[in-house]
C-alpha cells in the first residue's frame, strides 16, 4: 500500500496523482489546516503510513499540510484519545475560542500565545488541543507572525493616536478583532487583535515603544 501511495498517487506523473492534487486543493486559500498559516505543499498521513500501511491511500487519512507541519508530525502516532492532535476536517475545534494571546510590554511590544479553552471542555479536549499547539510549534510561529503584523500597523496606529487618542486606537483594534473573529475564531490574527484592543498600555502608545 505504501508503494501504491508513492508510485501511483504521490509522484508527479502517477495515474492517481489527480486524487493527490484534489486533496491538496481542498485546503481553503491553499493554507495548511494544521497551522492555519503556511502554504500547503504536501499531504500528511494522519496515521503514519509506516505504522498503518493499509491506510496509506485512504483519503480520510490524508490531509493537505505544509512541509513544516508534515515534518513536525513525522511518524508520531497517537497512543490514545487524549493524545490525538486536531483533525482539521473531522473535529470541530473552531466553534469555541481556545487560542489566547497576551501583550508583552516590551520594546518593541510582543505577543505570547497560549491555549485557554472554555471551563466546560473535557480533559480529553484540553489535552488534544494542547498537544496540537505544542506538536506544530504554534506559539513560535504565531509570535513571529504577530511581531511582523505589529510592525506593519505601527504607522497607522500612530496616526490614529494623534488624531483621536487612545479611544480611537482601541475602537479600530476592536473592529479589526471582530472582523477576524467572524472569519476564524482561533486564528493568530483574532487572538492578536483581541489582545491588543484590551491592552490599555498598547493603545496609549505602547505600540511605538
Ligand atoms: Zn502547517
Amino acid at each position: 500500500m505504501i508503494a501504491i501511495y508513492k508510485y501511483r498517487m504521490a509522484q508527479k506523473r502517477a495515474v492517481a496523482r489527480f486524487i493527490y492534487d484534489d486533496l491538496m486543493l481542498a485546503a481553503p486559500f491553499g493554507r495548511c489546516p494544521l497551522c492555519g498559516q503556511r502554504s500547503v505543499s504536501t499531504l500528511d498521513h494522519i496515521l503514519p503510513k509506516t505504522l498503518y500501511p493499509a491506510l496509506s491511500v485512504t483519503p480520510r487519512n490524508l490531509i493537505p499540510a505544509c512541509a513544516d507541519c508534515n515534518h513536525a508530525k513525522s511518524d508520531i502516532a497517537p497512543t490514545g484519545a487524549d493524545d490525538e492532535p486536531i483533525h482539521p476536517y473531522y473535529d470541530d475545534f473552531d466553534s469555541d475560542l481556545w487560542l489566547h494571546a497576551d501583550v508583552v510590554h516590551s520594546s518593541p511590544p510582543a505577543l505570547v500565545f497560549s491555549v485557554a479553552p472554555p471551563a466546560d471542555w473535557s480533559e480529553t479536549l484540553r489535552r488534544r488541543v494542547a498537544k496540537h499547539f505544542t506538536m506544530f510549534k504554534l506559539a513560535t510561529l504565531y509570535a513571529s507572525q504577530a511581531a511582523q503584523e505589529l510592525n506593519n500597523i505601527n504607522y497607522s496606529l500612530s496616526q490614529l493616536l494623534a488624531q483621536g487618542g487612545k479611544i480611537a486606537v482601541q475602537q479600530h483594534l476592536s473592529e479589526q478583532a471582530e472582523s477576524r473573529r467572524a472569519a476564524h475564531t482561533n486564528s493568530w490574527q483574532t487572538a492578536t487583535y483581541t489582545a491588543l484592543a484590551r491592552d490599555d498600555w498598547f493603545c496609549e502608545g505602547g505600540f511605538a515603544a
